[in-house]
């Protein structure tokens, strides 16, 4: 996902375009026990206060979203740290499997 919006000025068309888009996925990621809010990453509540959908629109638009919040880990989007452990976990894993087979050739 683009999020170079991020970045932009609060009154360009980006920014305020880049806003609905995080609304959309927020909202349609957001967890069953939030209900009908979602946390709010405007630069004052900073993703510590859950708000209704039109409340976190005002606040991003008005106030300003964290620019820093590249990456929407409290809105369902995977932590990309957490990906690459994974990987490397698999790959260790491989090492073993042919540990494990050269010791049996030994045993035969
Ligand atoms: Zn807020």
């Amino acid at each position: 996902m683009d999020k170079s919006w991020l970045q932009k000025g609060r009154c360009s068309p980006e920014y305020f375009q880049g806003c609905m888009e995080f609304l959309e996925f927020a909202w349609s990621h957001r967890p069953s026990k939030l209900g009908d809010t979602i946390y709010c990453p405007c630069i004052n509540c900073i993703n510590r206060f859950p708000l209704s959908k039109n409340e976190v629109k005002e606040h991003i638009l008005e106030q300003g979203i964290l620019r820093t919040y590249t990456r929407w880990t409290k809105h369902g989007e995977a932590e990309e740290d957490v990906i690459n452990i994974r990987d490397e976990t698999r790959n260790v894993n491989n090492g073993d499997g042919m540990h494990i087979m050269l010791q049996d050739d030994e045993h035969i």
